[in-house]
């Protein structure tokens, strides 16, 4: 883990590539195909092909191969965040990449027929789980869906409106409304997990479109007694005569962000009408203005366009500044979504 934070720039988001496993219809559909990637993983290097003698050569901060651990993918991806959560930080975790591609599979596994598959949310309330001290600290959580600029409670679907507030002076922001849950233990945790699933399941039938077409977002908030003494010691010039000082607890708060982003792919005008078509262009709007903000951010500019979406503005207080951001782009091997595939690779070579 140490290793890890070396790399972490302030402000920066750190950008890792995953490559799917071929599926059994691509193992037939391709068979006479090489993948439209090669893959340098101890050299952090991806190789897409432009055709059977050429190709374009990017870096990431992590390349995983089709063999890669969700474990592996955990531990590198997301477990530096969740430790700088514990420590008082925001940080956000983010999967971007064309649907079937493997972003849920990543994030959001539940790891009940298979626990070694457990994705990044479990693993994440896990380590947060086996930190905090039960008698002081607490930990709560909300699981919402974003569709078409709306943000919806997927605990409770009575809440299909939740606005954002945000507070002009800390920048803080917060959801009127939406349902927080304590959770004390894994099993609990779980349960909110699958209910969640089930009413975005349920909302997303009612509303005629799929989930692939929403960014699923959950939002784990961390509440620390620290001791002032402790707070102290993080600042620049810290004096270890504070220490010693009979010492008050003091409440901190954190909050850990992690998303399953909406399909990135891009939706052809023949295949969609109407319903569809607005989606393509509420998705297209959000995602870029995501691009936007990561950009801004990677390159220190002074403008970052948090309020083009409200997939920013809600992320706003939980990436740039302290906060850790940690980006996973999935990638299918299929030669035939050469396209998509050099699409969310661009998209992640500009977050760098
Ligand atoms: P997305 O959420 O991007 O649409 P999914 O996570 O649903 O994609 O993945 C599509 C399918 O591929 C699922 O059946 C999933 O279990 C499988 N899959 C994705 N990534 C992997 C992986 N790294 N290893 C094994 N199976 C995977
Ligand atoms: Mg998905």
């Amino acid at each position: 883990a140490n290793l890890v934070y070396e790399y972490w720039v302030p402000g920066r988001v750190r950008v890792a590539v995953r490559l799917r496993p071929r599926n059994a219809e691509e193992m037939v559909a391709d068979a006479d195909f090489a993948d439209c990637v090669e893959l340098q993983p101890e050299f952090k290097r991806l190789k897409l092909r432009k055709n059977n003698w050429d190709s374009d050569t990017y870096e990431f901060d992590e390349v995983f191969t089709e063999s890669a651990s969700q474990k592996r993918v955990y531990e590198v991806v997301a477990k530096p965040v969740v430790e700088s959560v514990l420590d008082g930080y925001n940080g956000t975790v983010m999967a971007y990449g064309q649907t079937g591609t493997g972003k849920t599979f990543t994030v959001g596994q539940l790891g009940e027929d298979d626990y070694s598959s457990r994705g990044i949310m479990v693993r994440s309330m896990e380590d947060i789980l086996a930190d905090l001290c039960p008698d002081t600290d607490s930990v709560t959580v909300s699981y919402l869906q974003l569709y078409m600029e709306t943000i919806q409670d997927l605990l409770n679907p009575a809440n299909d409106n939740i606005p954002i507030v945000e507070d002009p002076r800390s920048g803080d922001v917060s959801l009127p409304g939406a349902t927080l849950v304590e959770i004390r233990d894994q099993q609990s945790f779980l349960e909110l997990l699958r209910v969640g699933e089930a009413h975005r399941f349920a909302a997303n039938t009612k509303l005629n479109t799929e989930s692939s077409r929403s960014h699923a977002i959950l939002m784990v908030h961390v509440k620390r007694s620290v001791l002032e003494g402790e707070v102290i010691a993080h600042s620049e010039n810290d004096d270890a005569s504070h220490l010693t000082k009979p010492s008050k607890p003091l409440v901190r708060k954190s909050k850990l962000v992690v998303v399953d982003l909406a399909g990135s792919e891009r939706i052809h005008k023949s295949g969609s009408e109407g319903h569809t078509l607005e989606e393509a262009k509420s998705i297209n709007l959000s995602l870029s203005a995501l691009g936007k903000c990561i950009n801004a951010l990677a390159e220190n500019s002074a403008h970052v366009p948090i309020r083009d979406s409200k997939l920013t503005r809600l992320l706003r207080d939980s990436f740039g500044g302290t906060a850790r951001t940690s980006l996973i782009v999935t990638i299918g091997p299929s030669p035939r979504h050469r396209g998509e595939t050099s699409s969310t690779i661009l998209f992640g070579q500009r977050a760098m």
